[in-house]
């Protein structure tokens, strides 16, 4: 079979492997589709704290696939069905884990990072992933292209979930990529009377409507600020989500709430501008709440299934393009090179 191994920085390579072995509690899955996600990115420019150097490693967490083969223990999961793979697997046993945040376990192991992933034809899923339920199963109606997206969906899901969207608040989106326009379905699904969607690139920014957005704001046309003052009868926005990686948006965030206004940094910032300034008497005045998010939980990784199943989200015209495994360097450069307004998926024998 074919994989794509990552051996450190800017160095992967698709090569030749024996299809992996499972043993009495794994499953072995026949990968469909498995998308590139900005940690994939992040893990070829920068590395990854969990894959030491001199490691090999499939990289790849948004798949999904039908199952090949199921060890001799293994209950409820058969060859044939349909499934997608939770990405983050806890321990189990910490207070973390107890309390039902897999993700966010201090000793979590995940597919594509400390396990081999979705870059692959066939992929073996643990047993713990096995056990603790990492492997949901696609409902009919629900194609592969759809259900590949249900990873970064849960993600946005506990995003949305953290800040306790209501109905009639004012949500401003930042950044119109796959991530951004979740959010903005998500807010609207949430009950969102209006969502401010802002976006510096023109071509990303025109498609927010088509997801719900209710107002776009492109910020280097015009003052994002105003906008949102304009559209609050001056109070500020309500809930602010950063969908992007930009340490400065961060800061502008603060200035955009209303009074009792929540934010989310969603998302991460690149390894060394991680340390933002941020003007905390905007928190204090304004008894701001400040959060941010990583992946989701199990639970919340289900009811994104069911969202899509539920035709609650639209997700298959999230994917703009679908590269076959051997051209998986000009489909991470495409992304990388942000010449991708949406997601970029690698595909086999579709
Ligand atoms: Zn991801
Ligand atoms: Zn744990």
């Amino acid at each position: 079979m074919k994989k794509a191994v990552y051996r450190g920085i800017r160095d992967m390579e698709v090569v030749e492997g024996p299809v992996p072995q499972i043993g009495p509690y794994e499953v072995l899955l026949q990968v469909k589709y498995c998308s590139i996600c900005g940690t994939d990115i992040r893990i070829y420019h920068y590395g990854h704290f969990k894959i030491p150097p001199g490691t090999e490693r499939v990289l790849g967490h948004e798949v999904v696939g039908v199952i090949a083969s199921v060890g001799s223990e293994v209950r409820g999961l058969a060859p044939g069905m349909r499934v997608a793979v939770a990405p983050n697997i806890g321990c189990g046993q910490c207070e973390v884990c107890l309390r039902g945040w897999n993700q966010l376990c201090p000793d979590y192991q995940a597919f594509g990072i400390s396990l081999d992933g979705g870059f692959q034809e066939y992929m073996k899923i643990t047993a713990p992933a096995v056990l603790r339920g990492n492997i949901v199963g696609i409902p009919d109606g629900v194609s592969f292209e759809e259900a590949v997206l249900v990873e970064p969906l849960s993600c946005v899901y506990n995003g949305v979930e953290a800040v306790d969207i209501r109905a009639a608040d004012v949500v401003v989106i930042i950044g119109a990529g796959p991530i951004g326009l979740l959010h903005v379905q998500m807010a609207k699904l949430k009950g969102a009377a209006k969502v401010i969607l802002s976006e510096t690139v023109e071509e990303r920014l025109q498609d927010g409507a088509r997801f719900g957005a209710d107002v776009l704001v492109n910020p280097s046309k015009e003052d994002l600020k105003s906008v949102i003052f304009k559209e609050t009868g001056g109070k500020g926005a309500d809930v602010v989500i950063t969908a992007c990686s930009v340490p400065a948006v961060q800061q502008r965030a603060l200035e955009l709430a209303g009074v009792f206004g929540r934010i989310n940094l969603f998302g991460g910032l690149p390894r060394g501008q991680e340390t933002v300034p941020l003007n905390t008497n905007l928190i204090h005045y304004k008894q701001l709440k400040v959060t941010a998010t990583t992946g989701s939980n199990y639970h919340q990784f289900r009811r994104s299934m069911e969202l899509i199943a539920a035709g609650r989200v639209e997700v298959k015209s999230l994917i703009e393009g679908i590269y076959r495994l051997e051209s998986i360097k000009d489909a991470f450069e495409r992304v990388a090179g942000k010449a991708s307004n949406r997601k970029v998926v690698i595909g086999f024998d579709w």
